[in-house]
């Protein structure tokens, strides 16, 4: 039985898994760095433990910080939410030696996911649908010039080791791929110390849509749905939104099925996404995150479940506690991802937060660690927060979002929130029509006209 669990990350993730750990009568334990003393996780939770100076690497990516952790608090579970480890096989080996429970799937699905070449291979032999492309790494710049070729211009140079957007070149021709190839291979290689790339068909004008899965290792697993994700700056997830607003009944019941049957066949265990670029009908599989999502939420809200909860009673050896056919949708939900940023070029702002005071009322959810007086450290990534709403439709949950932001304040940093604001007013928005690259178009106008 678990009865402890170390939550090894920060931020409003770490408060949604202590949140969870304390409905469930289970013991949480914080982790931060020394810039992190202050933080609200290291506040709410039962116990916290400072493991480490600022950066990351010495902090929450330190394995070995970590597992001691664990050790001097006696918690036997650790939930590594999302980013820092939760997608490192090896830290889930690690744990494992330790006698560690890692809540999250096994090591060697990590492993599969995280090569996007060896996902792809994987998903395709499963009967997932996927981009055209290499059939594995592309090794040297005349190779690429025969693939693209063969599937067309314009292509996408994508890093077999990517993540977070970064790595990704695009070629529109034949002159523009031996660019394309060289910087993303050294991208590739200073960013995830591997320069493996590899060549996708680059999809004009696709929709991000992703389905959640959830498998109890057993050999069953559902899909709880989709969420579609196509507003993004720079590859980056900035509003999502479920169920998407270009996907029917039998469209959901159709790939949410070769989803969860793709996961079932490999006894996956616990949530993983499953990531599609969505166009004329045809859904394209990009990569599986084999983690909680930041967008998490959404889904939550639509399906009326506790996803964290879920991931929890899995790593303690209880079943599933829904099937299939108890999943259905209720309404409709979007989730903002509030980043301390100041506008229009996006720049970080961290410092003091002089007042805070988040939105409330029905249908209403703020994720968020902030507090007044709280001061954001510079050292990490720069999202404050995720304000979700859930409403009876689309267009209810529209007014109810654009009614939270006007509660919400967050005095002292520059925000993204006035991004948002102007968004809701946007037709494309309001009806739903946007692809991946609205948003990049629109920011891009939206300069021409300041
Ligand atoms: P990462 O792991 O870095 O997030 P993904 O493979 O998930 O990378 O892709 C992130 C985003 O990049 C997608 O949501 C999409 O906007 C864009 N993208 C990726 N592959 C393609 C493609 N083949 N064609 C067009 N856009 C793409």
């Amino acid at each position: 039985m678990i009865d402890k669990i170390l939550v090894a990350n920060r931020g409003e993730i770490a408060l949604r898994v202590i949140r969870a750990c304390r409905e469930m009568g289970i013991s949480s334990v914080a982790v931060h760095s020394t810039a992190d003393s202050d933080a609200m996780h290291v506040r709410m939770a039962d116990e916290a433990i400072c493991i480490g100076p600022p950066p990351a690497m010495e902090s929450y990516l330190s394995i070995p910080a970590i597992i001691s952790a664990c050790d001097i608090t006696g918690a036997q579970a650790i939930h590594p939410g999302y980013g820092f480890l939760s997608e490192n096989a090896n830290f889930v080996r690690i744990a494992e030696d330790h006698s560690l429970t890692f809540i999250g799937p096994s090591a060697e699905h990590i492993r599969i996911m995280g090569d996007k070449i060896t996902a792809k291979e994987t998903m395709a032999d499963l009967g997932v649908p996927c981009v055209p492309g290499s059939s594995g790494g592309v090794p040297d710049i005349d190779a690429a010039r025969d693939i693209a070729r063969g599937i067309g211009f314009p292509v996408i140079v994508k890093a077999t080791a990517g993540g977070g957007g970064r790595g990704m070149k695009l070629a529109h021709d034949r002159n523009d791929l031996e660019v394309a190839f060289s910087t993303a291979r050294a991208e590739a290689k200073a960013a995830f110390g591997n320069d493996e790339v590899y060549i996708e068909k680059y999809l004009g004008n696709p929709r991000h849509i992703e389905i959640q899965v959830f498998g109890d290792g057993k050999g069953n697993a559902v899909h709880l749905g989709e969420r579609d994700c196509s507003l993004q700056r720079r590859h980056q997830k900035v509003l999502e939104e479920a169920p998407g607003p270009t996907i029917d009944d039998k469209t959901r019941a159709r790939i949410g099925s070769v989803c969860a049957d793709a996961v079932a066949r490999i006894g996956y265990i616990g949530a993983g996404t499953v990531e599609f670029l969505y166009e004329d009908g045809e859904f394209h599989f990009i990569e599986m995150n084999t983690r909680l999502q930041v967008e998490h939420p959404v889904t939550e809200a639509i399906f009326g479940i506790d996803l964290v909860r879920e991931q929890i009673r899995i790593a303690c050896g209880f079943p599933m506690s829904f099937v299939q056919d108890d999943l259905e949708i209720n309404g409709h939900a979007i989730e903002v991802r509030l980043n301390a940023e100041k506008l229009p070029h996006f720049t970080p702002s961290p410092g003091r937060v002089t007042q805070y005071h988040a939105p409330g009322g029905l249908g209403v959810r703020m994720d968020s660690a902030l507090y007044d007086g709280y001061s954001i450290p510079p050292y990490y990534d720069s999202l404050i927060g995720k304000l979700i709403v859930h409403g009876g439709n689309r267009h209810e949950a529209l007014a109810r979002l654009s009614r939270a932001l006007g509660e919400l304040i967050i005095d002292g940093i520059d925000t993204t929130v006035p991004l948002f604001d102007r968004l809701l007013r946007e037709t494309d928005i309001i009806s739903g029509d946007y692809d991946i690259h609205w948003l990049e178009k629109w920011l891009a106008s939206s300069a021409d006209d300041a």
